[in-house]
């Protein structure tokens, strides 16, 4: 057995161990699982899934509530957990545990009726015949996870999946195996009968394994070059996929904007988690008439923000350790294309950790502005008025988040813009109401978690029709009479030509 930190993964490894990002301390020791290892476990949770539709939504709304319960009384546990594993401040950690839940909860109170048989119209040609439409469980369902919210993302996929009635298989980021497991093992406590939920970990060949495992359905959340990977191993087999990406999402201060407001927002969304957010501020766009005074907010507000392990700091450390030559790499195109950092410099990178930088003055063209940096940086740019703003916004090949700070023209803006969520006075407010579908459009994906979208997501329509009586006019026979083809033409133009609205 050879044993190592997560990535890069060394050939024949079998098992990895898992960091602390601040400390490089160990904090767990886990099994490589082979491409056998994860049809196993998908063959394993056949069984299960078909147990688990069969206690139907109420006894999984039962389950799934006990699961909430044990997940927020022990929040403080397992928040430690994520500041270790993650790196992430225990408050934050809480946070993103307060989320989960609140969506746990709320998915499995809703599956009945978003899902359940219900009745629909059947409309004139089928006026004999009742119409029923119910979505139906996948039976087992793939999920692959990030790491930078290594509970709330992953979940967005998992409480849904099961409160739709499917089995999961959960393959978490390498980066984060120990979370992925706490969460395993305390569904594991109510429900132990079956093994509903289950964990496999390894690096992207073992999560390439779990496309190509013989699950009904595959979600992934991850970067949009592995997102392309895994849509491409699941082709083959038509398994059909939810792909949640990465974003560079702006946001956009009006020209009537409350700018204490935005500046607390942008300054927060940019910089909160250290940046590792698929919808955090990585853009500004902001009015000519306001950007001095927004611009020296920022520089006032962001300058008192710090990264460290600390229990003082208001973000952790950068969990990927590759991903700091990524921010490296970004703040200095930035630099080199002519733009200016008013808070930080090249020099606040010092890993694990990169403290605050906000530059003005990039290019639309750099990769600060275009590419997803995924640190906390943020580039400011100055706008004609909001439709350059939104016409900026919208020129990025991603598509998942944006906010908008306008008092009267919010909705709008927000109406032009082309992403998947967007929050008008606020910053990332969409990703905690559960009613809301989550997910982007272009190279952040498309599928949507969260809300009845999101359990749909993970279900398939079955429609019925049923005949109540006789059809006064039966069309769907070769014994119709001779009339029919006059009474159903006269019919066709008397409801549906000329003159008709
Ligand atoms: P990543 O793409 O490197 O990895 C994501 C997961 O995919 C990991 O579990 C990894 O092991 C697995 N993987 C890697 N190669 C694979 C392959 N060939 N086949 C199958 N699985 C494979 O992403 P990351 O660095 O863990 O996460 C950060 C990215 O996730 C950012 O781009 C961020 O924006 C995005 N993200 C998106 C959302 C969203 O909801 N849209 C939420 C959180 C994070």
């Amino acid at each position: 057995m050879t044993s190592m930190a997560a990535a890069p993964q060394a050939a024949q490894q079998t098992t990895f161990e898992s960091l602390d990002p601040a400390t490089g301390a160990v904090v767990a020791n886990f099994p490589v699982h082979t491409a056998d290892d994860v049809r196993r476990a998908v063959e394993r949770a056949r069984p299960a899934a078909a147990w688990w539709r069969e206690l139907g939504f109420d006894g999984r709304k039962t389950r799934l509530r006990a699961w909430r319960s044990i997940i927020a009384s022990r929040l403080d546990e397992f928040a430690e957990l994520i500041h270790r594993e993650n790196g992430k401040p225990v408050f934050d950690a809480i946070g993103e545990l307060s989320i989960a839940v609140e969506h746990l909860d709320w998915a499995s109170g809703a599956a009945a009726k978003v899902l359940g048989r219900r009745r629909v119209g059947s409309g004139l040609l089928a006026m004999n015949q009742s119409a029923s439409v119910e979505y139906l469980p996948y039976g087992v369902v793939g999920v692959i996870g990030p790491w930078n919210y290594p509970v709330h993302t992953p979940m967005g996929s998992i409480s849904y999946a099961l409160a739709a009635g499917n089995a999961v298989v959960f393959k978490p980021s390498e980066f984060t195996p120990a979370i992925g497991k706490w969460l395993v093992d305390a569904f594991a406590e109510v429900v132990p009968e079956q093994p509903v939920l289950q964990l496999v970990t390894g690096f992207g060949a073992t999560g390439n394994a779990l496309c190509t495992a013989g699950v009904g359905k595959l979600a992934f959340t991850g970067s949009t070059a592995t997102g392309k990977k895994v849509m491409a191993a699941c082709a083959p087999t038509l398994t059909p996929v939810v792909i949640e990406c990465g974003g560079k999402d702006a946001l956009i201060v009006a020209a009537d904007a409350d700018l204490e407001a935005a500046v607390d927002a942008a300054v927060w969304g940019a910089l909160s988690n250290a940046g590792q957010t698929c919808a955090g501020v990585e853009r500004v766009y902001a009015v000519a008439s306001v950007y001095d005074e927004f611009v020296a907010g920022v520089t006032r507000e962001a300058a008192k923000v710090r990264g460290g392990a600390d229990a003082g700091a208001d973000y952790g450390p950068i969990t990927m350790p590759g991903q700091v030559e990524v921010i490296r790499q970004h703040i200095d195109d930035a630099i080199a294309d002519g733009g200016r950092a008013v808070v930080g410099s090249p020099d606040s990178v010092q890993a694990p950790f990169v403290q605050p930088v906000v530059l003005l003055d990039v290019p639309e063209h750099s990769v600060a502005v275009q590419e997803e940096t995924f640190g906390p940086t943020i580039t400011i740019a100055k706008v004609r008025d909001e439709d350059e703003a939104i016409e900026l916004a919208n020129a990025s090949r991603y598509g998942l988040g944006a906010a908008v700070f306008s008092a009267k023209g919010g909705r709008a803006i927000a109406e032009r813009l082309s992403c998947g969520c967007v929050s008008i006075n606020s910053a990332i407010s969409f990703a905690m109401v559960p009613e809301l579908p989550f997910g982007g459009v272009g190279d952040s994906g498309f599928g949507r978690i969260h809300g009845a979208d999101g359990l749909r997501e993970f279900a398939w329509p079955r429609s019925v029709t049923s005949v109540r009586f006789p059809a006064p006019l039966k069309v769907t026979t070769f014994k119709h009479p001779k009339s029919a083809r006059v009474l159903v033409t006269r019919l066709v133009k008397a409801r549906w030509g000329r003159g008709r609205s």
